[in-house]
């Protein structure tokens, strides 16, 4: 942004700021036409019939090969050859919406950054690191109750069910949420919606006088029906200790057409909100945008339907590299959802998912976005970057370190109003270290003197 000085010098001289060239706030421009037609699949479909969430999810795509022929004539077959390598070794269940499927850009399919997040490549898959283990939040060594995971003293994270109206292949719950995939060797844990269990976890947050916060999430919120939303949204507030909820999902991401055309649904949420309203307890939406493009005029007018109705919309990102992990993506992407009255909150550096090594970065990257971004927009819009620390930490601000070693890429995170006494380490991920640190983790005699070395540091400066 240029400043010109146009007249007066000294304390009288004014700096005039000229207006942006409107091209400059491409974050406002939200795609716009039936960009669907595309797809030679839906090239006949209406607007009518592409904003009716029940034809959505009636096409959504839930097998490989259907989603495979559906790209015939899209892309090479090298590349439909290289999807199917990269879907053959997934740990995730594949479901892809129309609506998703069309925003990507058939044209350039490797560089596509929502591509990169649903459909794995063979071509760019990479080891995982040696630290990585399934569940790497232990949500489960925190649970009381399955499904509800009471890590920090006064929330509770309640996974209500199993399901979502999209599978991430990042997903950081791929240890309980989809069907089972054949090529996993380890059990998923149940998370069904189950009433029996929801009446344990009801419970549990009635017991503990200090519980004042729920997310309800999973599995997605989105596939919770109307009126379970209305039961588990009412138990909760019923509850004299619950104070904040929030219904968590990815759903206004890959199918925002539901909350325009699923009146059931929407009435039900807006029901909840309002009784908490009545009873002066907060109950919010937090959504899952990564990108973007993952918000079109259509996404707006859904999130304008909830703005209206008084719904509070708040969205937790994840960093991705490829994906968001450049300034001025990330940037479109927070000023983005302000614009659609979504309130940036959080942007999480990648947890440590099996399969996925490709779309993680390092810790050095979040903190030099986090830079890049604060001062763009409003602070109230302006995420906080967090390290979800493995082990059960929690989330810390990726700033927060008690020692972070870039050769290695080990950080070294303390929680003491978590874990109080306890250390958690992330890891970078080896392929994106200087030379040195990749040799070190090549050597498998090394690893246990390079988390060793980072304690002791860690140590030496921690209060
Ligand atoms: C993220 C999370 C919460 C909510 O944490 P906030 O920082 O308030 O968003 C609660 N419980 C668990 C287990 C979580 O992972
Ligand atoms: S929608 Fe959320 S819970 Fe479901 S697969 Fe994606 S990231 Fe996981």
């Amino acid at each position: 942004m240029k400043l010109e000085v146009i007249e007066g010098e000294g304390e009288a001289r004014r700096l005039v700021r000229p207006p942006a060239d409107p091209a400059s706030l491409s974050h406002q421009q939200l795609r716009e036409g039936d960009f669907w037609r595309r797809i030679p699949a839906y090239a006949g479909v209406d607007e009518a019939t592409f904003l009716d969430h029940r034809w959505q999810m009636k096409h959504s795509i839930t097998k490989v090969p259907a989603l495979l022929e559906a790209l015939e004539g899209l892309v090479s077959q090298g590349f439909l050859d290289d999807a199917a390598e990269g879907f053959a070794r997934a740990p995730m269940a594949v479901r892809v919406s129309p609506y998703l499927l069309s925003l990507i850009d058939w044209e350039s399919p490797y560089e596509d950054p929502l591509r990169r997040q649903f459909i794995p490549l063979g071509s760019t898959r990479l080891p995982d690191h040696p630290k990585l283990r399934f569940d790497s939040l232990s949500e489960q060594a925190d649970a009381p109750v399955p499904g509800l995971t009471h890590r920090y003293p006064d929330k509770a994270l309640f996974l209500a069910l199993d399901t979502c109206p999209v599978y991430c292949r990042f997903c950081t719950r791929s240890y309980a949420v989809g069907p089972d995939v054949e090529q996993e060797e380890l059990e998923k844990v149940s998370l069904k919606a189950n009433k029996g269990r929801w009446e344990a976890a009801f419970a549990y947050v009635a017991s503990r006088p200090e519980l004042e916060d729920v997310v309800i999430s999973g599995g997605d919120s989105y596939n919770l029906r109307a009126d379970q939303i209305r039961e588990i949204g009412m138990r909760l507030l019923d509850i004299p200790n619950v104070r904040r909820m929030r219904f968590a999902t990815k759903g206004p991401a890959v199918m925002p057409q539901k909350i325009l055309t699923d009146d059931a649904w929407f009435g039900a949420l807006v029901e909840v909100v309002e009784r908490g309203r009545q009873l002066t307890k907060d109950v919010v939406l937090h959504t899952h945008f990564n990108h973007p493009n993952e918000l079109t005029s259509i996404t707006k007018r859904a999130l304008d339907r909830l703005f209206s109705a008084g719904v509070t919309v708040r969205n937790q990102s994840v960093l991705q590299r490829g994906v968001n992990d450049d300034v001025e993506t990330m940037t479109r992407l927070v000023k983005r959802l302000g614009y659609c009255n979504v309130q940036p909150y959080y942007v999480y550096v990648h947890d440590m998912v099996k399969g996925v090594e490709e779309l993680r970065t390092t810790v050095d990257t979040a903190i030099f976005l986090e830079k890049s971004v604060r001062g763009s927009t409003a602070g109230f819009n302006t995420p906080v970057f967090v390290v979800d620390a493995p082990g059960g930490g929690g989330k810390r601000d990726c700033h927060s370190y008690e020692h972070y070693d870039r050769l290695t890429g080990v950080s070294v995170y303390t929680a003491p109003s978590v874990k109080p006494g306890r250390e958690f380490l992330y890891f970078d991920p080896i392929h994106l270290l200087p030379e040195a640190g990749r040799l070190r983790w090549a050597d498998p005699a090394e690893h246990n003197k390079i988390l060793q070395e980072a304690l002791d540091k860690a140590h030496a400066r921690s209060r």
